[in-house]
């Protein structure tokens, strides 16, 4: 696409006396070298050879011609002049005024290339062209004085050349404005120019999208059984996205072709110039000129035209690469459309149906659908039945009253094998997340829907939870009246889904402001706080007309489900439901004055009493022990937990337990198999596996890196512990074992933080002191991610408890290869095994114990596990993987759970 042929250059360099562009297709080629570009700068501003006497007697500057030229043009010049009679002097100012004039073309077509080659010289030619300028203003104001010289001011005012003097001056004075329109020009051209290198770099980026679009689209193939809808709402957003940035591409091509648009202008521009140079018409001498400039005005033009026409073919190009786009795009989408129909036909996540549970229970508490109609529904989700999906996918888009009128007409009534479970507990892994309860909710509500039950959980929305672990959170359009302190208030309902089950958020529309506290427990009216909310959870599904089989509660904060469901909802005819209270610790058991009960509704008089929910030792009400007493299941979290607190583990609730025990049973927790899962954490550098451990080493290099741990001895082992650091996991060991794994050559992580201040204060002591020992590092707060990095670099895992009603780090511990080194007790008794116990079946053992709750006991086990590591690599390598390859997952204990659950429900559809 060059602006003329290579013989046109030619001839235009020779014109011109530049170096002529080898072509002028494409911005790269047409550029000139930075030495040459100086130099003709330099040239143009050479001094002056000669000097024109004027009034304030400034230098004319030499203005560098073509020798041959000049020989040539001096010839004519002196023919002129006899013909014309005019003096030399004179003709000598015209010609160089055209000379300069041609001169400024050139300059003009210099500073075109030059813009197009680079925007940042455009500044020196501009400066350059000023320059010019101020020659082309001294001649002028030469050209004025040289009359005076020579001629009285009549004799030159009336002589046509003074005349002609004049128009050619007002015609250099139009010139001069041209130019600095031109310059105004060039200046735009430059901005063409740097939005066409902004064009290129965005059709890069979308390139580089592009592909990126194609790759996940790849990934999204293999992985398209296992998205759930938000992944596959998050693909969307990305398309999206993509459009939106098309969008703002093609506005930017637009911009462009404006840009071109004013290019076109600066076309114009340069014919005006041209007519104006005829215009200048003012002797066959200058005629000669003129036409020399015609054919330099045109050589410009046909430049420009080959700049434009390279932009337009760039644009084009570009607007094709969009076209192309566009139809990839949509061959992406159509392709995503037929996957994602084609895996809903394949059957539904556990996602989908939740969402669909929550739709219909917003319809019924918003009484957009009758209470049957609900449970109707509800069933028919909970039986993840077929026609509701199609009936939801033929509704895709349309509003929300269609799809409720297809749902209706599908209501029928039906009997399911499966249970209605109902969690309410104060914490919910990962949402909202303190210990191992919140780690319970979900991994066991995941479990128990995975068998068939329909799962739902109602949890405080608190400020401080983590929003984004929330899927489609809304709220509904309607407020559920609670009664509290003598009065009603409001609460705001939200649901979303989290690990794909159903969640209920109760947002209090209490003064108090019970869940913007930026923190979950630890408040001066917790009692109050949790008391609340309990009465809001049941209000909640008294109000919904649900049926449902089973509430479970957890812990002393939702404790006060127990005695409101059976001695205040029950009597209002809400009583389908069985209690099951699980008790995660028994060192919290919620005690406080008996007038605090009467808060949510309960009856003080009814309940202060020995066999109720007084506390065995103190005179006040404990809302532990009202759960146990009214709960029909009651439950702790390990059969070991459950013996320790028949006895004095129970904190004084042991004879409780006891009156309770055919109600009380042990069941150990397990772990979330797919949050804890080494061979896909996402928190991880390396995934690895039992069968591949190599991935284990590029962790602990990666978290040495990370805390700045030396990694001079590569195989140097790595204890890890990840805990509340309260007096029940044993402080006191955990500060001898960070000292104890320094005297033994080990290096020593510690991730927790402490409710109880001088506690979190001696730790930080511990941290300042060891802050520049490479081997030890204490991390003193929450942090998920960094607590599976821990789980998977450390190799050994350490849990002092002083008692451990189950305790799920050890378990994680073995998940992760890194073996556990713990304490004999409750749940720690039940799930660790010693490797050196003889009375143990050899493949139950699985990590190192100790019973006496001292330095000795804690000595004696890490000191095995030491011997282990660096004496038998082998037995070593054989005990993690073995401890990885135990299944820790809740398959078994939400059995055990479900089995209580159905002889519950079966009693009470006996009773009903
Ligand atoms: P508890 O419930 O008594 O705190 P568990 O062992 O049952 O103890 O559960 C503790 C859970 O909390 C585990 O999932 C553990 O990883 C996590 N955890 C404890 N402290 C921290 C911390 N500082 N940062 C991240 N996770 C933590």
């Amino acid at each position: 696409m060059a602006c003329s042929s290579a013989a046109g250059a030619e001839a235009t360099a020779l014109l011109f006396r530049h170096p002529a562009p080898s072509s002028i297709a494409g911005r790269r080629r047409l550029a000139v070298p930075r030495r040459t570009r100086h130099q003709n700068l330099r040239i143009s501003v050479q001094p002056p050879q000669k000097s024109t006497p004027s009034a304030n007697h400034r230098k004319r500057p030499n203005i560098q011609r073509d020798v041959a030229a000049a020989s040539s043009d001096k010839e004519r010049r002196q023919k002129f002049e006899g013909e014309n009679g005019l003096p030399n002097i004179q003709l000598e100012d015209l010609v160089g005024m055209i000379q300069s004039t041609e001169k400024n073309i050139l300059l003009l077509n210099q500073a075109r290339l030059q813009t197009l080659e680079r925007a940042d010289k455009i500044l020196k030619e501009k400066e350059a062209l000023q320059r010019k300028i101020t020659i082309l203003e001294m001649k002028l104001s030469e050209t004025g004085a040289q009359p005076k010289l020579s001629k009285s001011d009549t004799e030159i005012s009336d002589s046509p050349l003074v005349m002609e003097f004049d128009a050619l001056k007002e015609e250099n004075m139009l010139l001069k404005d041209d130019i600095e329109f031109l310059k105004t020009n060039l200046v735009e051209i430059a901005e063409t120019e740097e939005s066409l290198s902004k064009l290129e770099k965005e059709r890069a980026l979308l390139d580089a999208s592009l592909r990126e679009l194609e790759c996940s689209f790849i990934a999204a193939q293999s992985d398209m059984l296992k998205l759930g809808p938000q992944q596959h709402d998050a693909w969307w957003e990305k398309v999206e996205n993509l459009e939106e940035l098309l969008e703002s591409t093609a506005n930017q091509v637009k911009h462009a072709a404006m840009v071109l648009d004013l290019n076109h202008d600066f076309q114009d521009k340069v014919e005006k110039l041209k007519a104006s140079l005829a215009a200048a018409n003012i002797s066959k001498f200058c005629l000669y000129f003129v036409d020399l400039l015609q054919q330099r005005v045109k050589s410009v033009e046909e430049c420009f035209q080959a700049c434009n026409h390279e932009m337009h073919s760039q644009i084009e190009l570009y607007e094709h690469s969009i076209v192309e786009f566009h139809e990839t795009l949509g061959k992406i989408i159509k392709e995503s459309e037929k996957r994602s129909l084609e895996h809903y036909a394949e059957g539904m996540p556990s996602e989908f149906w939740s969402r669909i549970s929550l739709l219909i229970d917003g319809w019924s508490l918003e009484k957009k659908i009758s209470h049957n109609n609900a449970n109707m529904l509800r069933e028919m989700a909970w039986k993840r039945d077929n026609r509701l999906r199609e009936a939801y996918l033929s509704c895709r888009g349309m509003e929300e009253r269609k799809l409720m009128e297809n749902f209706l007409k599908m209501a029928l009534p039906g009997t399911s094998s499966g249970l209605h479970i109902v969690h309410i507990a104060a914490e919910m892994a990962p949402v909202a997340k303190v210990g191992g309860l919140a780690d319970v909710i979900s991994g066991l509500g995941k479990a128990l829907q995975k068998k068939g039950h329909l799962v739902e959980i109602i949890l405080p929305k608190y400020d401080c939870m983590q929003h984004n672990q929330i899927n489609n959170l809304k709220v509904l359009d309607v407020v559920v009246q609670s009664y509290f302190e003598g009065n009603l208030f409001g609460n705001k309902i939200w649901t979303g889904t989290v690990e794909g089950l159903p969640v209920y958020f109760i947002e209090p529309q209490h003064p108090a402001k019970f869940f913007w506290r930026a923190q979950y427990y630890g408040e001066h009216d917790d009692f109050k706080r949790f008391s609340y909310f309990s009465r809001v959870a049941l209000e909640l599904l008294h109000q919904s007309g649900k049926k449902v089989d089973i509430i479970h509660c957890h812990d002393w904060q939702t404790a006060f489900v127990a005695p409101l469901y059976w001695d205040v909802y029950a009597n209002l005819g809400f009583n389908s439901a069985r209690i099951c209270f699980t008790c995660h610790n028994f060192e919290y058991q919620g005690v406080a004055p008996a007038q605090d009960l009467a808060y949510c509704g309960l009856d003080v008089e009814h309940l202060d009493r020995p066999d109720r929910m007084r506390d065995n030792s103190h005179g006040r009400i404990n809302v532990v022990k009202g759960a146990i007493v009214y709960s029909n299941i009651v439950t702790t979290v390990s059969p070991t937990y459950a013996q320790e607190v028949r006895s004095e583990g129970g904190h004084g609730l042991q004879d409780t337990l006891k009156v309770h025990s055919k109600k009380f049973v042990g069941i150990l927790n397990a772990i979330d198999t797919d949050t804890w899962n080494p061979s896909r954490d996402r928190f991880l550098k390396v995934q690895y596996s039992a069968n591949d451990l190599h991935g284990k080493s590029g962790n602990k290099a990666a978290l040495r890196k990370q805390l700045k741990l030396s990694s001079a001895y590569a195989s140097q082992p790595l204890v890890g512990c990840i805990t509340r650091l309260v007096p029940q996991k044993g402080v006191h060991l955990i500060r001898h074992a960070i000292y104890k794994t320094a005297e033994l050559g080990g290096q020593f992580v510690l991730l927790g933080s402490s409710p109880v201040p001088h506690i979190q204060r001696e730790f930080e002591g511990i941290a300042d002191h060891f802050q520049n020992n490479s081997n030890i590092r204490l991390i003193l707060k929450y942090d998920d991610a960094l607590s599976h990095m821990i789980f998977a670099a450390s190799d050994m895992f350490i849990v002092p408890s002083m008692f451990e009603p189950c305790g799920l780090t050890q378990m994680i511990a073995m998940r992760y290869g890194s073996v556990p080194v713990v304490r004999k007790t409750g749940g720690l008794n039940d799930s660790v095994f010693d490797f050196d116990d003889e009375t143990i079946p050899v493949e139950l053992r699985n990590g190192f114990t100790f019973v006496k709750a001292d330095e000795q006991g804690f000595d004696s086990a890490i000191e095995r596990a030491f011997n282990y590591y660096h004496r038998k690599p082998e037995v070593w390598k054989q005990l993690v993987q073995k401890d990885m390859r135990i299944d820790f997952s809740w398959d078994s204990s939400a059995s055990q759970y479900e089995d209580i659950y159905q002889r519950a429900a079966v009693r009470a559809r006996a009773a009903a």
